[in-house]
């Protein structure tokens, strides 16, 4: 509690600003991800890697915006191609040509498996939209998912059976059988048959707590669908920023369709799906089957903001970050390894996960959840900011030197408690 007091202390406008909006908002929230006991720092303005909150308190930041801030903040390039995108005005109610440009970009990045897209405003419509899609192509209803899977705000799985949820209204097998593909198998075999329209997967469960996908669990849900005559959906919202045409190429397995989201809008609000050609034609206007409408589908900012994150993260940049996160979640690891001393055969409570650009510090067994919360204010009393559940996602702005602040932390934090570990 002495961590919360000084907390408290050092944010009286951040805490000011959450009073007041408690009367308005419940638990003055709008993303229920956000909100960290005792009361979540609001922010003032963000610089390339640096945070600043509304108390002048400035942060490394190295939870880019949940993956989608990938560019680091207020990106000179980024901002240019808003800004002249929105000196020709916005909301046209009709196309513009950044949306053809955008769709040339995206399919010729993805084109590993994408013949087409479409776009939309964010990874939680992208996956109901793609969804939707294999229900129509397939003429069937039940969609196989994955327990820690999250494909966004409707449909979130990171428990089996939640008291509430939000999950759309889409006939759900959720199995607690990720990486499992015997267990899948049977699952499967006990439908009735001909009933699997998609599986819808992440080649990493990335919110679930960044568990890699084996590559032959994936093969086999490859297979699974082909044989199912169902539609195989990678969400890509956050793991395409792995590889540069999205992590299904560095596994070489090729989904029906790819959703993607987050920082492939550069930035801006954004999803977008897309697939096989003959899947995708269902949404052709001239044939008029299946249509899919959203006022902000094509908004300029995010079209024009698209166009011009495409272009940063080149091969060489996607290189780099993921090597960037390869040494730094070494390094960590490391630490932790040192810091804890472990005897042979002891499983550690802290560990790392993920892969490249993307991973976690993680605790485990009972007081995980106190563990997070003591982490992520230790950080913070160092200037540093990641998500409340340890979730980290580099952007390129960071560099080695940011990595001994944080290591230098995380010995500190193992030192302070290290009896709980
Ligand atoms: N899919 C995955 C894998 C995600 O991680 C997320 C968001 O975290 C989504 C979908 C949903 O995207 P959005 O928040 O843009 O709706």
């Amino acid at each position: 509690d002495d961590t919360y007091k000084s907390y408290t202390e050092r944010n009286p406008k951040s805490l000011a600003l959450y009073n007041k909006t408690l009367h308005f908002m419940p638990g003055a929230n709008t993303r229920t991800v956000l909100h960290s006991q005792p009361f979540p720092l609001t922010f003032a303005c963000g610089e390339l890697c640096k945070l600043i909150d509304v108390d002048g308190h400035e942060y490394l930041d190295l939870l880019g915006e949940y993956s989608a801030g990938i560019y680091g903040h207020s990106n000179s390039k980024i901002k240019t191609a808003i800004t002249e995108a929105l000196n020709n005005g916005w909301n046209f109610g009709g196309k513009n040509q950044y949306e053809a440009q955008l769709a040339q970009t995206i399919v010729e990045r993805f084109s590993y498996s994408m013949d087409m897209v479409r776009f939309c405003n964010s990874g939680t419509e992208a996956n109901m939209m793609a969804i939707g899609a294999a229900i129509n192509f397939t003429g069937k209803k039940k969609i196989l998912a994955f327990v820690h899977g999250y494909h966004g705000g409707t449909i979130s799985f990171h428990e089996a059976s939640p008291k509430y949820n939000m999950n759309a209204a889409y006939d759900f097998i959720v199995a607690d059988t990720y990486n499992d593909a015997e267990a899948t198998s049977a699952t499967i075999s006990a439908l009735p048959s001909s009933s699997l329209a998609a599986i819808i997967v992440e080649p990493m469960q990335v919110s679930g707590g960044c568990i890699i996908g084996d590559p032959n669990f994936l093969q086999f849900l490859r297979d699974l669908a082909t044989k199912e005559k169902a539609l195989l959906i990678f969400d890509e919202v956050m793991t395409s920023r792995l590889d540069y045409g999205g992590l299904q190429v560095k596994y070489g397995i090729k989904p029906d369709i790819t959703t993607l989201g987050k920082w492939a809008g550069g930035g801006m609000s954004f999803g977008a799906f897309g697939g096989r050609q003959d899947v995708m034609e269902m949404f052709d206007p001239r044939t008029n089957r299946l249509t899919h409408s959203g006022t902000f589908n094509n908004n300029v900012m995010t079209m024009a903001a698209g166009i011009a994150g495409c272009g940063i993260m080149d091969r060489e940049t996607v290189e780099k970050l993921n090597k960037t996160g390869d040494d730094l979640r070494g390094r960590i690891t490391e630490s932790i390894k040192k810091g804890l001393l472990l005897s042979e055969g002891t499983a550690p409570k802290m560990t790392t996960r993920g892969l490249g650009s993307l991973f976690g510090i993680y605790f485990n067994g009972s007081e995980k959840d106190e563990l997070h919360a003591l982490f992520f204010h230790h950080l913070l009393d160092q200037g540093i900011y990641i998500a409340s559940r340890g979730f980290i996602a580099l952007n390129i702005e960071i560099k080695e030197e940011h990595f001994s602040p944080l290591l230098k932390a995380i010995d500190g934090f193992i030192k302070k408690h290290g009896v709980l570990l």
